[in-house]
């Protein structure tokens, strides 16, 4: 069932992303609103802003909020932990009337995590304006969830399976929705995901605004955009650009996958230094790694898709509590995920796509925080290692002895 997948069994490899691409698509945009005043926002809003403890917008909010304000359609990426969330959140809280009880605006994300993080920030920064956010996800209860809607919640974010279900139902009324935000765009428009969400497009209104945002634009989804999108405005990064500065990448080199293990059991006193995440790229090896680490005594908690909605919950309360500090999982964490104690991201194996390999060392250093990536290397990867370093023109250095002063 559509509802119950998530991104480990999608993008991963799929649909030629990554592949190197010749011709770059470029920026169209660099008009910037450097302070929130400046926006013009409502009073309620403005509040809700600083309330939240932002200050002034960051680059991706200077460039992106207002056009999208302004009812241009718009493609914004910016590179991980730069604040997309709030860009479309502003954008949405600024554009919609609360005194309709109507769906407005229309969020997709690719897991349930990411649209139930988006919710929390919907409503933090809308804290003063009275709005209803709702989070329509699968593995929810469906009449909780179709009781919200009928209600009239004028901001729904959620997952695309789940969404279309509601939407089909009539449950979910698309009549007044203005705009359509694909958060983490490349991975919704990427082959696991795209037919869901052309379904969905087909059921909002023709005259729908469309915002795109992700970390990661390769030139295909670029490419397929033109057919859904009006002269979008692009404010895009060059792919030399992607990785923070903030984050320093280091190799292990364990040649072989039986040394791994070891490996990480001693890394652990340093991993929990701090907050970490250790991705492994299928569910099964989340569980072996898991079971094994265990057993040795480290406390360690898992995360994958294959769990029952209620554990998922329970986990990332628990990892984002900072009560968790370790945290194994598959790429369905990836993206988008901002828990901001994180500053270690391990690389159990690498990711077999590109795209995600940014987006996974990006749940390290957020906000210019400092975060540290360090990546399990077989003989087998050593290609792909360098494939990295030469796609994001970046270095990968041997893991220094003093790794504990680092993180
Ligand atoms: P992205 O979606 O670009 O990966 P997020 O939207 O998750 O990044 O934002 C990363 C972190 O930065 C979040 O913890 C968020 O609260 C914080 N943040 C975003 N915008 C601002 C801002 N203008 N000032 C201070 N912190 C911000």
């Amino acid at each position: 069932m559509a509802a119950n997948r998530d991104t480990e069994t999608k993008g991963n490899g799929q649909g030629g992303l990554g592949d190197v691409q010749e011709t770059e698509i470029e920026s169209n945009w660099d008009e910037v609103t450097d302070s929130f005043d400046e926006m013009k926002l409502k009073t309620d809003l403005l509040r809700g802003i600083y309330a939240y403890g932002f200050e002034r917008p960051s680059a991706i909010q200077q460039r992106a909020i207002m056009p999208v304000v302004k009812g241009r359609d718009v493609i914004a990426q910016a590179q991980s932990g730069t604040g997309k969330t709030a860009t479309f959140s502003v954008s949405i809280l600024q554009s919609i009337d609360v005194g309709i009880k109507e769906t407005q605006a229309l969020i997709l994300a690719p897991t349930r995590e990411l649209a139930q993080q988006i919710q929390k920030v919907v409503i933090a920064l809308g804290d003063y304006m009275s709005v209803d956010c709702h989070a329509c996800v699968g593995g929810t209860n469906v009449r909780e969830d179709a009781k919200r809607l009928e209600a009239g919640a004028q901001v729904v974010v959620g997952t695309p399976g789940r969404v279309f279900d509601m939407i089909k139902r009539g449950i979910l009324r698309t009549k007044e929705i203005k705009m359509f935000v694909l958060d983490e765009a490349d991975e919704m428009l990427s082959r696991g995901f795209k037919d869901q969400i052309y379904d969905v497009f087909q059921q909002l209104p023709s005259t729908i605004q469309v915002v795109l945002l992700s970390a990661t634009m390769p030139t295909d989804v670029l490419e397929v955009t033109k057919s859904f999108m009006r002269e979008p405005i692009r404010i895009l990064v060059k792919r030399d650009e992607l990785t923070l500065e903030g984050i320093k990448q280091f190799y292990v080199a364990v040649e072989k996958e039986e040394w791994k293990f070891d490996t990480l059991c001693d890394l652990y006193e340093t991993v929990t230094i701090t907050q970490a995440v250790i991705f492994c790229n299928t569910r099964r090896k989340v569980d072996w790694l898991t079971d094994k680490m265990t057993a040795r005594q480290f406390t360690v908690s898992a995360m994958h898709g294959e769990m029952t909605q209620q554990d998922r919950e329970v986990i990332m309360k628990e990892f984002r509590s900072g009560s968790s500090r370790v945290l194994i999982t598959t790429d369905l964490l990836a993206r988008g995920i901002d828990v901001q104690q994180v500053s270690l991201v391990i690389n159990y194996d690498l990711p077999s796509n590109k795209e995600n390999y940014i987006h996974r060392i990006g749940r390290g250093g957020r906000f210019g925080r400092k975060g540290v990536a360090i990546n399990f290397v077989t003989q087998e990867d050593v290609r792909m290692l360098r494939e990295i370093e030469q796609f994001y023109n970046t270095q990968i250095e041997e893991m220094p002895m003093n790794i504990a002063d680092l993180v």
